[in-house]
């Protein structure tokens, strides 16, 4: 395939920039299949793991970033342990899901895009997750009040009605902050690879 065909705006190809923002070598991957044989998230996915490699490897930049897959990765590094050519996938989903967030390509993901940062707004604030919090926050910010509903009764006493803030909520704050200076300074994980 030319390259022209397969280079995004800025002239790099989509492996380019996906190998620059990991710090991985994706071209060593043979499609061996290892990684998805493994992934317990496979059965909700659109393309598996293997094939977002592949297609990573042949610059189609929008079939991956618009698939559900990378939404769907549950980051349990199960293929990252075993791939016989050392490809940290969990990495390269993870950065496949900043990329897509940085370039608003989450709209068929809000749901999705809505808990995750839920999840973090409760671990900012408390230093911990607040399960009850996370569905109530979730809820209203999705709209979806009564879904589920059904679920409730069983759900109440196992799950704590207040939050309750770690000792070291401090140190997680000063993470956030930390995390948040780096992104601004266009900082990428591939620059702190092996440190
Ligand atoms: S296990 Fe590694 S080499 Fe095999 S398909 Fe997956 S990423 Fe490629
Ligand atoms: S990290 Fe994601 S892609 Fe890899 S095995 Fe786990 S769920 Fe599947």
């Amino acid at each position: 395939m030319a390259k022209a065909a397969t280079t995004t705006h800025s002239g790099r190809t989509f492996l380019e920039i996906v190998n620059d923002f990991t710090g991985e070598k994706l071209a060593a991957c043979y499609q061996c299949g290892k990684c998805s044989a493994g992934c317990p998230a496979a059965y909700a996915m659109d393309l598996l793991p293997h094939q977002v490699i592949r297609l990573i490897q042949l610059g189609r930049k929008d079939k991956v970033l618009d698939s559900h897959t990378i939404w769907m990765c549950a980051s349990c590094e199960t293929c990252t342990a075993r791939c016989p050519k050392d490809v940290d996938l969990a990495r390269v989903m993870d950065a496949l899901r900043q990329i897509a967030y940085e370039e608003g390509r989450t709209a068929a993901e809000s749901d999705t895009v809505t808990f995750q940062k839920a999840f973090l707004d409760w671990v900012r604030r408390t230093g911990r997750q607040f399960e009850s919090g996370l569905v109530g926050e979730y809820k209203l910010r999705t709209g979806h009040l009564f879904q589920d509903l059904d679920a409730a009764p069983r759900m109440m006493g196992k799950l704590k009605m207040v939050p309750r803030r770690i000792k070291g909520q401090a140190a997680v704050e000063r993470i956030f902050k930390k995390c948040e200076k780096r992104s601004a300074q266009g900082d990428r994980p591939a620059d702190r690879k092996g440190h």
